[in-house]
């Protein structure tokens, strides 16, 4: 069934768990995640995001998305990750997604500011939530090294400006891939986890250690972004299929959910969410 991002991150912060977000494009993907899910009585969040609209449209997606969660018996939030043109974040909104990122965390503060409180207010009318970041959490596959700490001082008045429902911290973590082990502020996340109260997201979830991710939901953390890990797996299941059996298309399909699923059961195991739903 399908609910809402605010409602299923004030239940996580209530009951102390995490919910994974998990960006898909295709039905392996999303299948895959959905069984993991169901399997385990947990409560997740199906995505996509702007960068991955060249492998699926956003329309698409949504009515994808939309009906695999509906038919789904556990709680399942659809979200827009990293909208950064103001058009995909409207439009993802107008399409009925419950939750949207709009990412303006590149820009300075003001203009990031005015640009969320602006869409905040769209997505509000329309039904939706909406996350910002403060802070920077670099990109590995751009040549983005503008890594910015978020400053717990900054939190009161970025959340009372905008009136986002989700924040987007930095903390130590990155998207992609890993080449050194991340070192995690978790005294900022306990910091900043004592001023506000809205949901806090955690970008670049994979390749953390399974301590950390134990830590990250002891000390705040209700959302956590997962893509790197799962996209890898699923990928190196079809390869691997392709390899040393046949190259059917039906059959590298069935691999593929297979190593979704897997690799998302293994990162929800850690959240305390199984048995949630
Ligand atoms: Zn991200």
């Amino acid at each position: 069934m399908i609910i809402s991002m605010k409602e299923l991150l004030q239940d996580a912060q209530v009951r102390r768990y995490g919910v994974g977000m998990f960006n898909t494009f295709n039905v392996e993907m999303a299948l895959g995640v959905l069984e993991a899910a169901e399997e385990l009585r947990a409560p997740v969040i199906l995505g996509t995001a702007e960068a991955l609209l060249g492998c699926c449209d956003l329309e698409a997606c949504y009515s994808l998305l939309s009906v695999l969660a509906a038919r789904t018996p556990v709680p399942i939030a659809l979200h827009l990750d990293h909208g950064f043109a103001e058009a995909v974040v409207r439009w993802a909104i107008d399409i009925g997604f419950g939750s949207v990122m709009y990412d303006q965390s590149e820009l300075p503060y003001k203009e990031s500011t005015s640009n969320l409180k602006k869409m905040a207010e769209y997505a509000h009318q329309h039904g939706a939530a909406i996350e910002g970041e403060l802070g920077h959490v670099v990109f590995d596959t751009l040549d983005d090294t503008g890594y910015a700490y978020t400053r717990p001082e900054d939190v009161s008045d970025y959340v009372d400006r905008t009136g986002v429902d989700a924040l987007a911290i930095a903390i130590g973590t990155a998207h992609g891939v890993y080449w050194e082990k991340p070192v995690l502020d978790l005294e900022r996340l306990r910091d900043i986890r004592a001023i506000t109260s809205v949901g806090l997201v955690l970008h670049g979830s994979s390749g953390l250690s399974d301590g950390d991710f134990r830590n990250l939901v002891r000390d705040g953390i209700q959302k956590f972004n997962i893509y790197t890990d799962v996209s890898f797996a699923t990928s190196q299941a079809a390869h691997d299929w392709v390899e040393r059996h046949d190259r059917c298309i039906e059959r590298v399909s069935v691999q593929m959910r297979a190593a979704a699923k897997d690799a998302a059961m293994a990162k929800l195991r850690l959240l305390n969410c199984a048995g949630k739903a």
